[in-house]
């Protein structure tokens, strides 16, 4: 192991989590700091648009195993920034924390168009607690942006009584899953009374005590909230004189890595692979990749490089989705494999994409990835 005796971790979501138990497990035994910005102990993040927002009060989302690295966590702390040459990373609170190994997995945050407090986001426990305060009083929703996370939060208002409409170019969720099962996931939205408007948002802006979203063919939405899902923004603003970013983006290499002391996991991540440079802010990948940069962070090239199955879910609209492989190509039906498509419960397979899903079925995980390695027809 190198002159490894003091890592430093920000971000204490699930890739900095994941980052800090592997390096125990790979037998690192120096001094370990976890900086989060957030006060709470890690939680699931995904909950967030699914249990968070279902009917009732309750806000649980659930705990995560309690960590195992034993390391000290700074948490409602943020880390304002790096001085690489220097080995230290700065604190909000003034403070300098040394490191000789640094884990970078500060996530992302959401776009937003205004600063309004009636444009609403999705991220953190917190914007979640907010966001269901909100839709208790069932006001009349806009949400912006129509993959998972605005399918969920849409999913979820209509669900607590609220009158929904989704703004979003083309089929919701299509790019995400496909013609087919965006096709299917909408139509069960329509069928539980969202209204969807194929369009692109120029502006947002308050009007009197709402809101008012603008289209791009003119057209005016008004609404007492808008909830926008119109994508995430990594947490680069505090590497900004670091010297690490290029292009605005934290590129890492096929081990997570930025240079021999410095990785990075999670959304906030590009990583340059056999298909080019790519972010892909899903739960899996950031465990993936904590692991990954925990370990390459330890043992450079001897580490394995990333070489994992994309593994997708989402829950809406009373339907359950679980997808392992690349988005399957429009060209190509899929193989029924169990269930039946008119029923919406079906295990199906693109062979040629090498995917698999499992639409309201119970299928563990690891089979639906061997399903969608295999390449002839199952
Ligand atoms: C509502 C919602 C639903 C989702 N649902 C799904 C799903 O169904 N399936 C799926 O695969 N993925 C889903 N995702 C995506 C998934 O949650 C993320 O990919 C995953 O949480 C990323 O983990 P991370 O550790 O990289 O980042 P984060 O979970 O964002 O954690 C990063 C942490 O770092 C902190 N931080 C940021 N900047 C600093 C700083 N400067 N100093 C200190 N701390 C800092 C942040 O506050 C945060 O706590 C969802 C995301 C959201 C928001």
């Amino acid at each position: 192991m190198a002159d490894l005796h003091s890592i430093v971790i920000v971000g204490n979501g699930v890739a900095g989590l994941t980052a800090g138990d592997t390096l125990r497990r790979l037998g690192y035994d120096g001094a370990l700091t976890i900086i989060g910005e957030e006060p709470h102990a890690t939680y699931s993040r995904p909950a967030l648009s699914k249990v968070a927002l279902a009917p009732g009060e309750d806000l649980d989302v659930g705990t995560l195993p309690d960590p195992t690295h034993g390391g000290t966590e700074l948490l409602g702390r943020t880390a304002v920034g790096l001085d690489t040459d220097g080995r230290t990373v700065s604190l909000d609170d003034g403070t300098q924390v040394g490191f000789d190994g640094l884990i970078i997995a500060a996530g992302s945050h959401a776009r937003r168009f205004t600063d309004s407090a009636r444009e609403l986001t999705l991220r953190s426990l917190d914007d979640a607690a907010v966001l269901k305060r909100h839709l208790l009083d069932r006001p009349t929703v806009t949400v912006i942006g129509g993959g998972p996370l605005g399918m969920e939060v849409a999913s979820g208002a209509v669900g607590l009584g609220c009158p929904v409409t989704l703004v979003h170019p083309g089929t919701p969720m299509e790019l995400h899953l496909g013609s087919l099962l965006g096709g299917i996931l909408t139509d069960a939205a329509l069928e539980q009374g969202l209204r969807v408007i194929d369009a692109m948002v120029s502006t947002v802006r308050e009007f009197g005590e709402g809101m008012t979203v603008t289209l791009t063919d003119g057209s005016e939405l008004t609404s007492d909230i808008v909830i926008t899902a119109a994508g995430d923004l990594p947490n680069i603003g505090w590497l900004e004189d670091s010297g690490l970013l290029a292009g605005g983006r934290l590129i890492a290499d096929d081990r997570c890595r930025i240079t021999d002391r410095i990785v990075a996991a999670g959304d906030v991540t590009w990583i340059n692979g056999p298909s080019g440079v790519g972010r892909k802010p899903i739960w899996t990948t950031a465990i993936e990749q904590g692991k990954v940069a925990a370990a390459a962070l330890l043992h450079g090239d001897d580490a394995p490089a990333l070489d994992h199955p994309v593994y997708f879910w989402t829950d809406q609209w009373g339907q359950s989705l679980k997808m392992s492989g690349p988005i399957p190509s429009g060209e190509e039906d899929p193989v029924v494999v169990e269930g039946d498509l008119a029923d919406r419960a079906a295990v199906l397979h693109w062979p040629g994409s090498g995917t698999a899903a499992a639409l309201n079925m119970r299928m563990p995980i690891p089979r639906l990835h061997r399903l969608a390695a295999t390449e002839t027809v199952a």
